[in-house]
Order: structure tokens, then sequence, then C-alpha cells
């Protein structure tokens, strides 16, 4: 069976004009040259500092962003170059959770309104009666009540926007959801909540997951595999035991020592890396590995060649020339 997503070198660069004089064009590698593959029913989580390129990796892999480069192939179909109306039933199957409850609904429509929205556009049902069960049925489905359709959105908490997004993107059958950072925005008591609700519609639907997050911890609850970014590249990828205990890429290592760990003791005995410098431009990255500005390893040849991602166990695999294959 066909992986239900893979990326092949996907590139997104956006093209910046630049001069007062003579207008220079200059383009921001916001994703660089990303391959990785999702599986039916898998979660693959995508972590990394703002601005690395993941919620662009998520908006180009569902066409938000027409790509620069590269291939996206969608249950065996290359879906890369299909105009808006061959994309039609793909927008279907990809649906998008996103970052800001508050600003990803509509605030002057009603909740079945939102919900029901995407029913129509694509022609789930046409019986009035039908739309409002399955409005009434999303709704329970991610722990609100049948009633809550006539209100609207400034009518609820944060945590619960978040569940009416997810209704919204489950309201078509979707068999994938790319969840850009979904609990971010909202407090951890209920990021918990939301996730496990997550967890428990994939347990019954089978559908596959892009998890776009910071968070570190969170992610590592909800994936079976773990993906690294860092200034629009994928740094490390593997199976999240793998990366979680064996990390190889020396900001992978730092990302994780980041993590607060409950315990005090142990908290104050941990050995945190800090980064130096901050993350360079996109639109002039180092040479070489993109790294390289912040890394304690760097060596000449990190300047002069882009790593490559190579497997360094099975389902492991890291872009950094300390590891040779
Ligand atoms: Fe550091 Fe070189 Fe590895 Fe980049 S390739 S992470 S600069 S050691």
């Amino acid at each position: 069976m066909a992986s239900l997503l893979e990326i092949q070198a996907l590139k997104k660069y956006f093209t910046k004009s630049n001069g007062f004089i003579k207008k220079v064009e200059q383009h921001v590698k916001a994703v660089d040259n990303v391959s990785f593959s999702i599986e039916h029913g898998e979660t693959l989580g995508l972590v990394g500092e703002s601005g690395c390129g993941k919620s662009t990796t998520g908006r180009t892999i569902i066409k938000l962003y027409q790509p620069t480069s590269g291939r996206i192939i969608f249950d065996g179909v290359d879906i890369t170059n299909f105009s808006e109306k061959e994309m039609l039933p793909y927008r279907k199957k990809m649906q998008m959770i996103f970052q800001d409850p508050y600003a990803s609904l509509n605030s002057r429509m009603t909740i079945a309104d939102i919900i029901g929205e995407a029913i129509d556009v694509h022609k789930v049902t046409t019986s009035k009666s039908e739309r409002d069960d399955m409005i009434a049925d999303l709704l329970t489905r991610v722990g609100l009540m049948k009633d809550h359709a006539s209100r609207y959105p400034h009518e609820f908490s944060g945590g619960q926007r978040q569940r009416i997004g997810i209704a919204r993107a489950l309201a078509v059958n979707p068999e994938f959801i790319i969840c850009d950072e979904p609990i971010s925005a909202l407090d951890v008591s209920i990021q918990a909540q939301v996730v496990n609700m997550l967890e428990e519609i994939q347990r019954n639907t089978g559908m596959g997951y892009l998890f776009i997050a910071h968070d570190l911890s969170m992610v590592k609850h909800i994936s079976k595999r773990i993906g690294v970014m860092y200034l629009g590249q994928l740094v490390e990828i593997g199976d999240r035991d793998k990366v979680y205990s064996n990390p190889a890429h020396p900001y992978t290592k730092a990302l994780l020592s980041a993590i607060p760990i409950p315990d005090p003791l142990s908290e104050k005995a941990k050995n945190r890396i800090i980064l130096q410098g901050d993350v360079p431009s996109p639109i002039n990255p180092p040479s070489g590995c993109h790294f390289r500005t912040r890394c304690k390893y760097s060596t000449k040849e990190c300047a002069k060649c882009d790593p490559v991602l190579k497997t360094i166990e099975n389902n492991h695999q890291v872009a950094c020339h300390l590891f040779k294959q």
C-alpha cells in the first residue's frame, strides 16, 4: 500500500523585493529540500523553533502555497501541480487545524454554519435534517453539546474553540489532518485534553496526522515519529523513542535539553545546552550546514558541504557531518 503522504525534496521560497533605487529580488528559503513520509494512521511530529519553516511546510503540503519545487504525493497520487479544480476532492481528504482558535473561526457565523460550511462546500449531504444531525454528532464527538450549534465563537473558551476547529476539520471525514500548533494557544490543563481527543479520533478513524509544535513534551506524547527542522531544513527524523532517548543532531540535543523536568532537583542538575547567537536569516542562510554558526562542533567541512540525511540506525536519520555512513 502506498504511504498516506510522501514529500520529496519540497521547497517553498518566497520572493521579496528589496532596494530603494534598484529593486533587488531576494528569496526567503522557508522550506528547503524537505523529504519525509507519513503512513496511514500514523502521527509525525514536526518540531523546531518558530520561524524554522514547519508551518510553511504544512501549508505547502495542503497547497495553501504552491511549492517552488519538489513533489507532494498523497495516497499514491502526485498532487504537486494539481489545479484548484483537481485539488477539490483532495481538500476533502486533507484538512487543517489552525494554531489560533480565536482568529480561525469567523466571529459572525454560528457554530452550525462554521462546521456546516465544509459539509456544504464538499456536498457531503444536501438534506437539511441530515446536515443538522451531522453537526450535532460532530459537536458531541469533540466533547461539546448539541445546543452549542446556535451560538457564536465569542461565547466559548479557547479550548472549546479549538474543539470547534477540530469538529470543522472532521466534518468531511478526512484521511489526513495537519495540526498546526493546535495546542500552543491553550492553557496547559486544556492542552492534554485536546491531545487525548485527537488520539482517540485517530484510534477510531485511522487517519494520519502531521502534528506541528514547538512544545517537545506534548509532541512526544502524540507522535510515533519525530522530525526536527532548522532554518527550512529537516535535520533529524526517526522513531520517537530513538530521537528522544538518543538524539544525534546537536540542534535536537539542545532542544531536548530545554524541556523542563517536573522534579526540581533533576531540573537543577540537568545539563541544559544554551545555543549561542540567533537563528540566521532564511534569505541568506550560512553556507554548508545551516546550523554551523551556532554549533560548537562546526568544522571546515561544515562550511563547505550541506549535510544530507543519513541513516544512523533503523528508522533514525540525521543530517550532520559528525555521522558518516
Ligand atoms: Fe554541527 Fe557540522 Fe553537524 Fe552542522 S554538520 S550540526 S555544523 S557538526
